[in-house]
């Protein structure tokens, strides 16, 4: 099923990604050296009770995953990229910790991940995932306009990955997202332009370019949920919910200081 947003619907959809962009915001500047998955965990948790928003993760019980998560955040450090489970691991300097939220507030939902190394180490191959990621991303955001298809951002974010010299893997991509967590249409990482669904003012998409840095392979982690890459390597995730309008797309997870 396809959802297109009403205006009022749409507002509420402003609000939840601006919950979304703030609480990865403030996580991000919790994850120092020395903090554990589990403490980021908690403050999720208690960010999005205060803020009267509901978990998309907590009940969360798909058919890729082993019963309910049962937690409010995905931490995946280094070669987990996907759905990580938050347990007692600590934070090291270097790490490539990705954050993934999806909270849903006045019945909308919106989704987002930032991929970030902590302390003060700069892998150049870290930082260099995580700023094709972002790319990737934006060049999607770019393609999703007036009039584009789903093939047009998914052509756009594959580029950008194909470019920097990335497999893709073509299991786990975008989603259209409203007033559940993923909805259709599916948005794969790569694909052709002019393809698949045309895209309609009040959809709201979460795009989401993910990479690992040597395989498209992924492994199921012995707890049943985190997916890391099949050869050990780091991997970067970067995503934000959209809203397509009259002229173009809007980003609904911005940050406050990145907003224009
Ligand atoms: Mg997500
Ligand atoms: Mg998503």
């Amino acid at each position: 099923m396809i959802e297109i947003l009403n205006p009022t619907e749409l507002t509420r959809a402003r609000n939840t990604g601006a919950l979304v962009a703030d609480i990865l915001q403030t996580l991000k500047g919790r994850s120092t050296v020395g903090t554990s998955l589990l403490e980021i965990d908690r403050w999720a948790e208690t960010m999005i009770v205060e803020a009267g928003a509901q978990s998309c993760y907590v009940d969360y019980e798909p058919s890729f995953g082993r019963g309910p998560f049962g937690h409010y955040i995905c931490t995946a450090v280094n070669d987990a990229v996907l759905h990580g489970l938050p347990h007692d691991y600590m934070l090291a300097d270097g790490d490539l910790l990705t954050l993934d939220l999806a909270v849903s507030k006045g019945g909308v939902a919106a989704d987002s991940a930032i991929s970030l190394i902590v302390g003060e180490s700069r892998p150049p191959e870290s930082v260099a995932m995580i700023s094709a990621t972002e790319r990737a991303l934006s060049a999607g955001i770019a393609a999703a306009g007036p009039g584009a298809r789903i093939g047009d951002i998914s052509h756009a974010i594959g580029s950008v990955l194909s470019e920097a010299g990335y497999p893709i893997n073509t299991e786990f991509g975008g989603h259209g997202i409203g007033s559940t967590m993923h909805q259709d249409p599916h948005v794969p990482n790569t694909g052709r332009p002019g393809r698949g669904y045309k895209l309609r003012p009040g959809l709201l998409l979460a795009l989401e370019p993910w990479v690992m840095a040597d395989t498209a392979e992924l492994v199921t982690d012995a707890d049943g949920w985190t997916l890391r890459s099949a050869t050990g390597c780091r991997t970067a995730h970067s995503e934000h919910t959209i809203a397509i309008t009259n002229d173009g797309a809007e980003i609904l997870t911005l940050p406050k200081q990145a907003q224009p």
